[in-house]
């Protein structure tokens, strides 16, 4: 095991920055997830760790070795891709088994390994087959065992679990996760799944256009996002935004929406963050979990609109309202009652509301809220 530093890393492929200086410290034993959409950057700084893609500025270090110019096969690193790319012609065993065979590990050494890999993967069964006559689960359980049996430094994974389906990739999920608090091996996992990054990680780093937007244990980074773009990524149904002004009012400050639909009072423990945001363009922010249905207005504490769709999903329901002339989601209790076209009154949890400065990746003006709970975390 060993920590893994990249230090101002940067990538430039011709005229695309695929990543801009990039700076990350995963401890030893920590499972680390790079999370953002496609294209951000995320491949490509996995793939400058293993070797298999050069950099263009900064320093990798693998424990205490900078590794700019070790070749990936001596990096001491194990990664498994989304395609598994196993070998067709070997049978299980011999996959699990070829690269301690090119290492000239004793063969005694070799079985015993592949078959403590097999037996916790639940794979004993299939040593004898070849990737053809596997599943796709069962296919990747033998790229991860493959993993496993080399004892490596640090697993990094790029999108492993893409191409299962959606109930495999949740229950493989949970046996990676499972996997590695036996193992506690340094990893590094890439993923666009947001919920993925949430459920795997000790620690998350939201990338976004080659830049790192935040990082932080996943309850941080969705409790207190950093800027509206990480807001907007982490967490499902996506967090509502709604355009306007802080205003000051009868000694108290209120946030505006800019079609006067949305009015609402500024919790106390929010004022110091965004007193200094009054009468600049602000942009609110909404989880669908912070609202709940409400039997009647309350000045500053609710919003009011009309239900457009109602998704049932059991104890919960999503609605999606006409407020003014946007629409907000609430993720709320099941009410069967409640029908598209009703007038429907919408309570705000005051602490758990956001504000930005303006554009896609306006930053949180709850900056004290944030630094506070990083240090409790
Ligand atoms: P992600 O893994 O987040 O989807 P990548 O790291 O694969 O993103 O890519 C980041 C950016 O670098 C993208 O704009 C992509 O088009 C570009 N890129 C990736 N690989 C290459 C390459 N070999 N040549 C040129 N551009 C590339």
């Amino acid at each position: 095991m060993a920590t893994v530093t990249l230090t101002n890393v940067r990538k430039v492929y011709d005229q695309t920055e695929a990543v801009h200086d990039c700076s990350l410290d995963i401890a030893d034993g920590e499972f680390v997830v790079l999370v953002g959409p496609s294209g951000c950057g995320k491949s490509t700084t996995l793939r400058m760790v293993a070797g298999l893609e050069d950099m263009t500025e900064g320093t990798i270090s693998i424990g205490d070795r900078v590794v700019n110019d070790v070749h990936p096969k001596d990096r001491d690193i194990a990664m498994v891709f989304q395609n598994y790319a196993l070998y067709p012609h070997m049978t299980v065993y011999q996959n699990m088994a070829f690269a301690l065979k090119l290492r000239k590990t004793p063969k005694d050494q070799i079985e015993r390994r592949v078959l403590e890999a097999a037996k916790m993967l639940g794979i004993e069964g299939l040593l004898k087959r070849k990737p053809r006559q596997l599943s796709g689960g069962q296919r990747q359980r033998v790229a991860v065992g493959r993993a496993i049996v080399r004892e490596p430094k640090a697993f990094l994974f790029d999108e492993p679990l893409s191409n299962l389906d959606a109930k495999l990739r949740v229950t493989t999920r949970a046996e990676l996760k499972s996997l590695h608090h036996r193992l506690k091996t340094t990893t590094i996992y890439v993923t666009h799944d947001q919920e993925e990054a949430m459920t795997l990680g000790d620690r998350i780093v939201v990338m976004a256009a080659g830049i790192i937007q935040q990082q932080g244990t996943p309850f941080q980074v969705y409790r207190h996002p950093a800027n509206r773009f990480v807001a907007s990524f982490i967490g499902t149904p996506p967090m509502n935004f709604v355009e306007g002004a802080l205003v000051r009012a009868d000694g108290a400050l209120r946030f505006e929406s800019a079609d006067a639909s949305v009015s609402l009072g500024v919790d106390p423990s929010h004022a110091p963050d965004v007193a200094g945001a009054v009468g600049l363009p602000t942009t609110l922010g909404l989880r669908p979990q912070a609202m709940e249905l409400a039997k009647a207005p309350t000045p500053g504490r609710t919003i009011t609109g009309r239900a457009r769709v109602i998704e049932l999903l059991g104890d919960q329901m999503d609605v999606t309202c006409e407020v003014g002339a946007g629409t907000l989601v609430a993720r709320v209790r099941a009410e069967p009652g409640l029908k598209p076209g009703h007038t429907v009154h919408m309570a705000v949890d005051p602490e758990r509301v956001h504000y930005f400065s303006p554009g896609e990746f306006g930053d949180s003006l709850l900056t004290r809220d944030r630094a506070a709970a990083e240090t409790t975390a």
